[in-house]
């Protein structure tokens, strides 16, 4: 995503509008292929290779932490890790029901905030 003079700073965060409305077109059509990979490669193998592309993203971001943020190769490599993890999350909310993760996550970012909050007062 370039930058481009009108950019808000949620626009650099969150990509900006038509960024986000490609990526909502996206999604049907990879609904699609997450269910023809389930097809072919079978639901016990996506269940492995989730967990082996999470371990591959966690140890991407290790790497980059080790470098300081200053490689770009490990940045890349970063990028490209967490591009596999999150396909393979959004296979996962295929197989445990959405509404149970989305549920979890809900409960998650309140207490966040919550320290946060907690944080804020001090
Ligand atoms: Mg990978």
């Amino acid at each position: 995503m370039s930058a481009h003079p009108r950019c808000t700073m949620f626009d650099v965060i969150l990509g900006t509008p038509e960024y986000l409305i490609q990526r909502a077109m996206n999604i049907r059509a990879d609904h699609l292929t997450y269910i023809q990979a389930r097809e072919v490669f079978g639901h016990e193998a996506q269940i492995a290779k989730a967990a082996e592309e999470l371990s591959e993203a966690a140890a991407a971001i290790l790497r980059w932490r080790w470098s300081k943020g200053q490689s770009s190769e490990s940045r890349d490599q970063m990028a490209a890790e967490l591009a596999d993890a999150e396909i393979m999350l959004e296979q996962m909310r295929m197989l445990i029901p959405a509404h149970e993760i989305d549920f979890q996550r809900a409960e998650k970012l309140t207490r966040l905030r919550e320290r946060l909050n907690e944080q804020a007062g001090k």
